[in-house]
């Protein structure tokens, strides 16, 4: 098949998941066990992805020859929906050298010294660089906001602790990524959906299995009462911060294979749209390759 053909195919898939305008978004719409009628077996799907991760590695070749683009990648999700899993294997062909990830945990004293985009502001990808962002600014409006206590920890001055104060930050959110598109920025923001049931499977197999405790952690059960008002804010930060620019995808996160998969399609197909290449080489340059090439050969 030739590659255009793959990539409008890729498409049909990406598209129904792709948010870029809030308006009417709601997160119900969106089944977490969806695999677009896809059936396959662990073989099959680890040898797509393996094409797909090839795929990737290329783009970011691409990308790093230009100089000129950066691409940011943000995972936010429950625990236990596969966060981790899914950046080690999109990400496994891609040249270290060329791809940063950051995973962001609860924030320093010094980080609450400074406003709250300061500590993830530092760890933007330069131009040519792909940056993961493993959990990332979105904390802000919604661990922060299930949990105001951890709001009063921030140090802000009371007169600016309105009601209104998620729809200020979801709105410097959605500024904050236009100026960095307006940079050479793509930003691509992915939101593992995973079911509450399938999130307890999950928690069960790490209690089951010795080799899984080190992942095991109580607050992590601790945190599913708060289930329907993480939902909440995801559905307030997605609607108030999807854009054309700076897109969210729903993934559905029930399967791991399809979270993958889907992953990797997303970010084929988000930067084949900005036609990359490699820099062309100019006359001058040609000569100067003709006579390294000579001299190189000249050589006893
Ligand atoms: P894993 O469990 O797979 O290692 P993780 O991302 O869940 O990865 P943890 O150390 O378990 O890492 O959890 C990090 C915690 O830090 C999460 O509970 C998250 O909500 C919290 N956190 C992240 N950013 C902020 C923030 N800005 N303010 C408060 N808490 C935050
Ligand atoms: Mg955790």
């Amino acid at each position: 098949m030739a590659r255009q053909e793959i990539l409008d195919q890729i498409e049909k898939y990406v598209k129904p998941f792709r948010i870029t305008k809030g308006k009417d978004f709601r997160l119900k719409d969106f089944d977490p066990g969806d695999t677009c009628g896809l059936k396959m077996d662990k073989g099959e799907a680890e040898k797509l992805l393996q094409r797909g991760t090839v795929w990737v590695a290329e783009e970011q070749e691409m990308l790093y020859a230009q100089d000129r683009w950066s691409l940011l990648l943000i995972f936010q999700a429950m625990d236990a929906a596969g966060k981790d899993g899914t950046i080690k294997h999109v990400m496994s062909g891609v040249n270290p050298q060329g791809c940063q990830v950051f995973s962001f945990k609860q924030p320093s004293p010094e980080d609450l010294d400074h406003d709250f985009m300061w500590r993830y502001a530092k760890c933007l990808p330069e131009r040519g660089r792909i940056g993961i962002f493993n959990r990332s600014y979105y904390e802000e409006v919604l661990v922060v906001r299930v949990h105001e206590e951890i709001l009063r920890r921030q140090k802000l001055p009371s007169t600016l602790l309105s009601k209104r104060i998620w729809d200020e930050r979801l709105a410097d959110i959605a500024h904050f990524e236009d100026y960095l598109t307006r940079q050479g920025t793509v930003v691509l923001k992915f939101f593992l959906n995973v079911s509450r049931k399938e999130q307890k499977k999950r928690f069960m197999e790490r209690l089951d299995k010795p080799n899984k405790h080190w992942k095991f952690s109580a607050s992590d059960v601790h945190e599913r009462q708060f289930w329907s008002d993480y939902m909440h804010a995801f559905e307030e930060a997605i609607s108030a911060t999807a854009s054309k620019n700076a897109p969210w995808y729903v993934v559905p996160a029930d399967n791991k294979w399809f979270t993958r998969l889907f992953v990797a399609a997303a970010i084929v197909t988000a930067v084949e749209e900005l036609n990359l290449s490699f820099p062309k080489i100019d006359d001058k340059k040609k000569k100067e390759l003709a006579a390294a090439r000579a001299a190189l050969a000249r050589e006893s």
